[in-house]
């Protein structure tokens, strides 16, 4: 008897122990499963009310593509960690409208995921960096698999009355698309390497001094280095596309081509 209780006492000892372990392995199991569950579980109803809320991506979509949107949505979700930091817990609203992000920029890459990075990690605010001495909204960390977002900055992008060209998510989740087509997985090197090539050089001729009117159009920041630039033009190809049609056509077709996609035509921003 004597015997059992002591086994007993080191089995309680251990699963206390490792249960930071066990609750992280047990979390991987259900990840691993997401991909199946995406495919064979319906998207719970909560989460068409905020897309249909919140989300005028979706809400332009013919039937048939809000549902490949609702199933990749789901697959992202289901495959991912969400970590509040300095506050209690995510929020249905904070998973389905971040996920959307993702699944907005990878609409037309059949496939693409972003499945390097499993984790995100949200502020409530705007959150001061030790390294960096400053207050960030966001930022993507490739060694962690890591995508960091200030959850106020992240909703002020969508409520803003005038898209501006300034969206935080799709600004970060940019970043993490061009790192993920580099990282060595099941969905390296999706981008077509000539026209990745293509949109360098339109940042560069942009970015150049006889060319700095154009540069306008884009907040000055674009031009601080190649993944700025990419992430400022698909911040605006999807914000404003009529407006970067008519500005850069030929940078416009090119992101139509890479992203597989052109949201001109389901844009009620004419
Ligand atoms: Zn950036």
């Amino acid at each position: 008897m004597t015997a059992l209780f002591l086994i007993a006492g080191i089995i309680v000892i251990a699963a206390f122990r490792y249960k930071g372990e066990i609750q992280e392995g047990y979390g991987a199991v259900v990840r691993s499963t997401g991909p199946i569950r995406s495919k064979v579980v319906p998207m719970p109803p909560a989460y068409r009310e905020i897309l249909t809320k919140y989300f005028p991506y979706y809400n332009r979509l013919t039937v048939n593509d809000k549902s490949r949107f609702e199933q990749k949505l789901c697959y992202i979700i289901y495959s991912k960690v969400f970590i509040p930091r300095n506050f209690d817990g995510v929020t249905d609203e904070m998973k389905v409208l971040i996920a959307a992000t993702a699944v907005q920029l990878t609409f037309g890459l059949n496939g693409v995921y972003l499945s390097h990075f499993r984790r995100i990690l949200i502020y409530p605010n705007d959150y001061y960096s030790s390294i960096t001495k400053n207050f960030h909204k966001g930022e993507v960390n490739p060694a962690f698999g890591m995508i960091v977002l200030s959850w106020r900055s992240f909703v002020l992008s969508y409520l803003k009355p005038n898209p501006d060209g300034v969206n935080l998510g799709i600004h970060e989740m940019a970043h993490a698309l061009r790192l993920e087509n580099i990282i060595r997985n099941d969905e390296y090197q999706f981008f077509n390497e000539g026209l990745l090539n293509q949109l360098d050089a339109y940042g560069h001729k942009v970015c150049s001094i006889q060319d700095h009117e154009q540069v306008r159009f884009f907040r000055p920041y674009a031009c601080a280095n190649t993944h700025e630039f990419f992430a400022v033009a698909i911040e605006n190809f999807f914000e404003r596309p009529t407006q970067l049609y008519h500005e850069m056509p030929g940078l416009y077709n090119v992101l139509c081509a890479l992203l597989n996609q052109n949201p001109a035509i389901y844009s009620s921003n004419a």
